[in-house]
């Protein structure tokens, strides 16, 4: 390997020249600093936790100001801090709160492809009555905020009352498809019977049928979705479902209009079985729903750096 370029670029050499000055302030500013985040923790009364936690991120800037010329590269790029800066993540929360009240809306019929299927459904709920729809909208929002701290730009297919129901099965294909989201996901939660315990995550099986064309997506969605599979189970704690998938946490499926017409990669995930008493314990928990959200976002973050 040859190496033909200078030893600095020109406009390191030129910060090098005014150095000393800048050298010697930024050496007092830290100082300087921690100085008054001692006096926000303590000399403020009352106010020690508040400014403890701000603290600790101020705290932060003057370890990673530069001190001197030579710590120009120790200093993290926001590209470093905001890993998916420039990336568009879609997510779904599977369902709507509202569905309930517009059966004749979520009722008709679209066409997935391969077949005609209901626009929507009401979803599943546990047996004391929380709705997979709250669940997923909830997931969804934690969600959000993770990956947008990490710098990506999310979207959501509907958020609770808007719209007030839906929206079709197509139409969060779509959204997806429209905002040329780099990794998309369906949340839901699932309604199988007692003693069906565990969560999985859906993979689109190789579709050619009608507007459904799902081929070039395959093998991006299978590398989502195990990375999803992987780092839900490491951070939940949860197994592979007991029921479906042969214990891998992984179906394929053809018979989802949400998969079928994706052009993006696209998983959904099954986070529990809200029918099961033990699932349902966890599903109805936000912190473990904070530990789901979590674990979804490391494998998508994962997938998305490659
Ligand atoms: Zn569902």
């Amino acid at each position: 390997m040859s190496y033909s370029g200078p030893e600095f670029d020109p406009s390191r050499q030129r910060r090098f020249r005014r150095a000393p000055l800048a050298v010697g302030l930024a050496a007092l500013v830290p100082g300087a600093l921690l100085g008054w985040v001692v006096y926000e923790g303590v000399g403020k009364p009352g106010g020690s936790a508040r400014a403890s936690a701000a603290g600790q991120a101020r705290t932060g800037t003057p370890k990673s100001a530069p001190v001197s010329p030579g710590d120009d590269a120790k200093v993290p790029s926001p590209d470093a801090a905001r890993p998916l800066q420039g990336k568009v993540v879609v997510i779904d929360p599977g369902h709507n709160p509202g569905n309930f009240r517009h059966t004749s809306e979520i009722n008709q019929k679209v066409n997935i492809g391969t077949n005609f299927k209901e626009c929507d459904t009401t979803g599943t709920s546990t047996n004391a009555g929380y709705s997979e729809a709250r669940f997923t909208l909830d997931v969804a929002h934690r969600l959000r905020t993770l990956l947008e701290r990490q710098g990506a730009t999310v979207k959501l297919t509907h958020d609770g009352d808007q719209p007030a129901w839906g929206p079709c099965v197509t139409r969060r294909a779509e959204i997806g498809n429209a905002a040329h989201a780099d990794a998309a996901i369906s949340i839901h939660a699932d309604g199988a019977p007692e003693g069906d315990r565990g969560f999985h995550v859906i993979l689109p099986a190789s579709v050619h049928s009608g507007a459904a064309d799902t081929r070039p997506i395959v093998a991006s969605s299978r590398a989502l979705g195990e990375r999803v599979e992987r780092d839900f189970a490491k951070v939940t704690g949860s197994a592979p479902a007991n029921y479906v998938g042969g214990g891998t946490g992984l179906d394929v499926r053809k018979d989802l209009g949400g998969l079928n017409l994706s052009t993006v990669p696209k998983v959904f995930i099954e986070c529990g079985n809200m029918r099961d008493s033990s699932d349902a314990a966890l599903l109805t928990s936000g912190a473990w729903r904070q530990k789901a959200a979590q674990g979804i976002s490391e494998g998508i973050v994962g997938f998305l750096r490659g």
